[in-house]
């Protein structure tokens, strides 16, 4: 009998899998699901094993090369995720070399083996768990990183205390020194399962949420989780974690972003009686390789990790969290691109399990899945506890005279809340000094040379930056054009608005919460440790600062500039905007006192934008869909995006006018492809791109015409010249 043909996944820009005879002397297994080094061209690659065929395929069977050896003799990749991975490939139309080269953490996807190396772990000594803290007062560091220790149960591994930022190991050290905590190397093992503590007596719109997830362990459903920020909604996770947990299951929690990770997890570990694991780009690749390996062998009940954590393997999975699950972080913006959110329900449906999708904001997706009655709609209608909703408000900022972008009423509104002793926190969705470098004699701005875009003046640096391609120049001194010296800035960012704010507010501690102020590591944790305590009376931050936090004594929100959103060419910006403004003011009164939410706009009688003050984020979604129906975008339709760039505009319009040609010639008739038109951003990064946007009004017939028509694009000959890439079910056009 004919040896059988590997069909092999190679990490590769063609829509292909290659064909190798087995290796010689192979122990004859079945090698689906393992790795295998084969020679690719001159090289020698490692590939995953996808399927097996009797039958020779693209090359006759004489023609076909020996895969050097198997670097697995069980499949590392268990079925399940196989299959997602088909049909991953097959619903993005990516190719499956880099589809399935995302099922394995990069540590296993070269030849490392899967065994697991010793790493160092940290745990306090008796006498560390009985420190009085206040007596460390003095070394605030030192305090932080034993209470940490304590929230966790008395040890961690070393790589969940370098969020504690540079130098925490010295910290240790010192610690160790007098004592108090003690260093160990171990082998990689699961964290211990901690008691779990009491659960809060849920209040009864919780209570039914719980129930019904509850009553759906065990199968496939969805839950939509709808909850005001601050109504409890982490608290319905535990619970039906819990549920599931008795049930010998594992729980997968998808969070869109790191940030939300060291909190959101020391709550989850505190409250669960369960082996907690992180997974998520923060943690290297040694790391990431361990969680991974202990979720696949079963040793973790509950994984916590960003979007690429849903390829986590389980061996016993029984329910999927998916933590604000409107969040465009869920989708991935490059190469293979995949929706997090999508893909937890198709693994879902595949294996059997319930989801729960959680937000304050649903996307209008999601609720029309409910809608439809695809999703369960579970919702919490009040905060928990005593905080009441806070009251929003628009100021008209028109003809006004604005000092540094701040209207007078929004500053007044700040003396008032800050005299009180509260905190108030002001948004800005734009870091650096101002958004605009002009030249007061002629005109001249600072644009950069690559993008179709203005350079940022970041003041403290001393540079412009292009935050879309990373390029950088010193600030002149002069006008480049007229050589004049009046240069001024038009616009403000995040890091005027702080300097602005500490002249008013001299002896008022501030934070400022950024990407330019949290580069470094652990800069984030002790910048919100220090909002969290009050040392911080002003906030001020980008959209990093909107989600999930909770700062009890924060009573006024301030939205410095709500027409980005609102004026946005995308047809998702009103709801980008409404789900930000919503989550933002949803920081603030989550304690005792009420909270006051003033939001600064041009365009004070912009529909939605009305409707939302009205009637909250529900009235919101309801008129924004009904504008989606009548526009016939999605969830009313279902998109494509065909992408393309290059240093010539022509090769790109050559290749996009050929595909279109090609997609019109092969599409039913109620589909259209439109274009091609130029990227929102025609040039960036010295590459000019442009875009073909195929809109169905079924997922069916989109998927009947890029089946063929995307394979086709690759032998176009005028493909070669560009870079292109599909995107389907794009989150942003
Ligand atoms: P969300 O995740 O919806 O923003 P959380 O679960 O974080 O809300 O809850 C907000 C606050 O209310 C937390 O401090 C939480 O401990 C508290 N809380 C939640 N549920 C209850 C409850 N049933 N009884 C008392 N406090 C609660
Ligand atoms: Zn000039
Ligand atoms: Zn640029």
């Amino acid at each position: 009998m004919a040896e059988r043909i590997w069909r092999v996944a190679i990490p590769s820009p063609l829509r292909r899998l290659f064909d190798y005879l087995p290796p010689a002397a192979d122990s004859g297994r079945d090698p689906v699901g393992c790795r295998v080094r084969v020679p690719f061209g001159s090289r020698r690659v490692v590939g995953l094993v996808v399927e097996t065929q009797a039958e020779a395929g693209s090359l006759p069977r004489d023609r076909l090369r020996r895969a050097d050896r198997r670097l697995d003799e069980e499949a590392l990749v268990p079925a399940p995720l196989m299959q997602l991975g088909h049909w991953c490939a097959a619903y993005y139309h990516h190719p499956p070399g880099e589809v399935f080269d995302h099922l394995l953490p990069a540590a296993l996807r070269r030849e490392a083996d899967a065994g697991r190396k010793p790493e160092q772990w940290w745990r306090l000594s008796e006498q560390g768990r009985e420190q009085d803290l206040d007596a460390l007062a003095r070394a605030p560091r030192q305090q932080r990183l034993i209470a940490r220790l304590r929230e966790a149960g008395g040890e961690l591994p070393a790589r969940e205390l370098r969020d504690l930022g540079d130098g925490w190991q010295g910290v240790a050290r010192r610690l160790a020194d007098k004592g108090l905590v003690v260093e160990e190397s171990r082998q990689p093992a699961a964290p211990p399962a901690s008691e779990g503590s009491e659960a809060v007596t849920l209040n009864p719109a919780q209570a039914s949420a719980v129930e019904a997830i509850e009553a759906g362990l065990g199968g496939f459903h969805c839950h939509l989780l709808e909850g005001v920020t601050g109504s409890g909604k982490t608290e319905v996770y535990l619970a039906g974690i819990r549920a599931a947990l008795a049930r010998g299951e594992q729980v997968l929690v998808l969070v869109p972003e790191i940030a939300l990770t060291p909190q959101l997890t020391a709550r989850f570990r505190a409250a669960l009686p369960a082996r907690v694991g992180l997974y998520h780009s923060g943690m290297n690749e040694r790391e990431r390789r361990d969680t991974w390996l202990l979720a696949r062998d079963g040793s973790l009940d509950v994984i916590i990790g960003t979007r690429s954590a849903v390829f986590m393997p389980l061996p016993r999975p029984g329910l999927c969290v998916v933590d604000e699950e409107h969040d465009p972080a869920y989708k991935q913006q490059d190469g293979f691109r995949y929706s997090a959110r999508d893909l937890a329900l198709v693994r879902a449906r595949m294996q059997g399990f319930p989801v729960v999708l959680g937000s304050a904001t649903p996307a209008l997706e999601s609720l029309r899945n409910a809608e439809d009655g695809r999703y369960r709609r579970l919702s919490l209608p009040e905060r928990a506890g005593d905080a009441r909703p806070p009251k929003l408000r628009v100021v008209d900022i028109r003809g006004q005279n604005l000092d540094g972008g701040l209207s007078g009423r929004l500053l007044q509104r700040l003396d008032a809340h800050l005299e009180a002793g509260h905190q108030a926190l002001l948004f800005l969705n734009r870091r650096g000094y101002a958004p605009v470098l002009v030249c007061n004699h002629c005109g001249w701005t600072a644009d950069c040379s690559r993008c179709d875009a203005r350079m940022t003046y970041h003041r403290a640096r001393g540079s412009l930056d292009c935050h879309h391609c990373g390029a950088s120049r010193r600030l002149p001194r002069a006008c480049p054009e007229c050589a004049s010296n009046k240069l001024g800035v038009a616009g403000q960012g995040t890091e005027q608005l702080e300097q602005i704010l500490s002249r008013r507010y001299p002896s008022i501690g501030q934070v400022r919460i950024d990407r330019d102020t949290t580069r470094a590591r652990g800069r984030m944790d002790s910048l919100l440790a220090r909002a969290r305590d009050g040392s911080a009376q002003l906030l001020i931050g980008t959209q990093m600062l909107a989600k999930g936090h909770d700062f009890p004594n924060l009573t006024l929100v301030g939205l410095i500039d709500a027409d980005q959103g609102l004026m946005s060419a995308d047809f998702r910006g009103p709801e980008r905007m409404a789900q930000l403004i919503t989550q933002v003011a949803g920081r603030a009164g989550r304690g005792q006192a009420a909270g006051e939410v003033l939001i600064q706009t041009r365009a004070p009688d912009h529909p939605l934008l009305e409707t939302l003050i009205q009637g909250g984020y529900p009235a919101f979604a309801r008129a924004a869909l009904s504008e989606r129906r009548e526009a016939g975008f999605p969830p009313f339709s279902h998109l494509a995006l065909l992408r393309a760039e290059a240093h010539q505009r022509e090769a790109v319009n050559a290749f996009l006018e050929e595909a279109a040609e090609l997609g019109r010639r092969q599409a039913e008739s109620s589909i259209m492809l439109l274009g091609p038109l130029p990227a929102p951003m025609e040039r960036r990064a010295g590459r000019y791109r442009a875009q073909v946007l195929i809109q169905a009004d079924g997922r069916r017939p989109l998927h009947r015409l890029l089946a063929p028509w995307t394979p086709a694009l690759e032998g176009l000959k005028s493909a070669r010249k560009v870079r292109w890439s599909l995107d389907v079910d794009p989150v942003e056009l």
